[in-house]
């Protein structure tokens, strides 16, 4: 694509970046097949394609209106069309650059902006949220069912094993999981203790960044990276820790991301790529002890049980990683069933449940009938957000990967 950024934005970094990126789409429109916002709409500005279309007229200096900024808000950032796209367009980048232009062009007013304002200063703060989410599972009850959809009961952590093991790695806690699902971190590092391997958190660290990086607000994301390498860095710079784990994929793919997100940062650059070199999902760290795993877990004889396996869009459209936590569900006595469209979000995507209802809510229907078509009465996902909205629409439980298999070792040690 041929291309002639404006002058405020040509000699810049992002121009520079941008520009790289535009100049690689070849407006094939492989992407738009695959876009879930597009399949609902049917509006190709409301595809990827489009949507790379507004941006490169944005950046080339024409006019910005609502109606611009309406369709980047509309994108989920679930990257489905980066996996799609041939040319290695990284869209999710030019986004990034696109919303942050829109959003000064274009300043938010009313609701909109207050709704944005609090989620960027609520959700990544940790204590508060935890506070709040205690607060509203006391009066769940009477909760509106909007609310009462972001307010999961409460299934016990279980004991965090003591570190005994020379092998040990950090897990991040992050934000909204401890307080929504204290027995995801808990349940990996059993998992790991069972391979030889301990989990420890360190404190100091918290939200990885994401949601207020996908709020606009770059910098604040950047403030938590730079909180969280802190952390973690004496750690690291002793070689106390083999590898950062990721529990949560939409963390995952924030803190890999530090490198590219903290490069201009000349304090923290080198760091930052340390730490995401070091980063890596839960799922990686235990297939690569799939030996270990299976003395643990003994040979199962029961009858393999039905799983249906939600893929989240950061698993496999931004770490890039598919069908090893199937190969993990099935070693520990599962059977993972076949689920249509795959590749499609759930409409979970961070705050785009709440800033995008209807959406959403349409992507959630559509993804809990495929996942309900093999028969399974277990969902399985790998990423907080998407567990709590598939939750909110379905009797069906759904559960973390590493719990289900967290369980088959508690069945062993009975
Ligand atoms: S990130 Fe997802 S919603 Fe956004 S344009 Fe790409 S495929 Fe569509
Ligand atoms: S698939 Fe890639 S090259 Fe083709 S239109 Fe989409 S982004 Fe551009």
């Amino acid at each position: 694509m041929q291309t002639q950024l404006a002058d405020f934005i040509r000699d810049t970094p992002e121009g520079r970046e941008a520009d790289e990126i535009l100049r690689k789409c070849v407006h094939c429109g492989f992407c738009t097949a695959t876009c879930p916002t597009y399949q609902l709409l049917g509006d190709e500005l409301d595809g990827p394609r489009g949507r790379i279309y507004l941006i490169k007229a944005m950046l080339e200096g024409a006019e910005v209106t609502a109606r611009t900024r309406q369709h980047l808000d509309r994108c989920l950032t679930c990257r489905s069309c980066e996996s799609t796209c041939p040319s290695g367009v990284h869209y999710s980048r030019l986004l990034d650059i696109g919303r942050r232009i829109v959003e000064e062009r274009v300043p938010r007013q009313g609701a909109d902006a207050a709704v944005r304002w609090a989620l960027r200063e609520f959700v990544p703060r940790a204590g508060l949220f935890g506070v709040a989410m205690g607060a509203g599972r006391r009066v769940r009850g009477v909760l509106p069912k909007a609310l009462r959809d972001k307010v999961p009961l409460a299934r016990p952590a279980g004991t965090w094993p003591m570190p005994r093991h020379a092998r040990r790695m950090i897990a991040l806690a992050g934000c909204a999981q401890p307080a929504m699902a204290p027995s995801i971190n808990a349940a990996a590092a059993r998992v790991l203790d069972a391979v030889g391997i301990s989990l420890v958190e360190m404190a100091g660290a918290g939200c990885c960044g994401a949601v207020r990086h996908h709020l606009n607000d770059h910098e604040g994301g950047r403030i938590d990276a730079r909180r969280n390498i802190d952390a973690w860095w004496l750690a690291i710079e002793r070689g106390e820790i083999e590898a950062i784990v990721m529990t949560a994929s939409g963390c995952g793919t924030q803190v890999k991301d530090y490198a590219h997100l903290l490069a201009q940062d000349f304090a923290y650059a080198q760091k930052a790529r340390r730490v995401s070199d070091l980063t890596r999902d839960v799922s990686e760290i235990v297939a690569a002890e799939v030996e270990p795993l299976a003395a643990a877990l003994g040979v199962f004889k029961g009858e393999p049980e039905a799983v249906a396996f939600q893929s989240p869009c950061t698993l496999q459209h931004g770490l890039r990683i598919r069908g090893v936590v199937e190969k993990l569900l099935r070693a520990a006595g599962y059977a993972p069933t076949a689920v249509r469209d795959g590749h499609l979000c759930c409409g979970s995507a961070g705050t785009y449940s709440i800033l995008q209802p209807e959406l959403s809510q349409r992507l959630r229907a559509n993804k809990l009938e495929a996942l309900a078509e093999g028969g399974a009465r277990l969902i399985a996902s790998a990423n907080i957000g998407c567990i709590t909205h598939l939750e909110a629409g379905t009797e069906t439980p759904v559960r973390h990967w590493i719990e289900l298999i967290d369980a088959r070792l508690q069945q062993v040690a009975r």
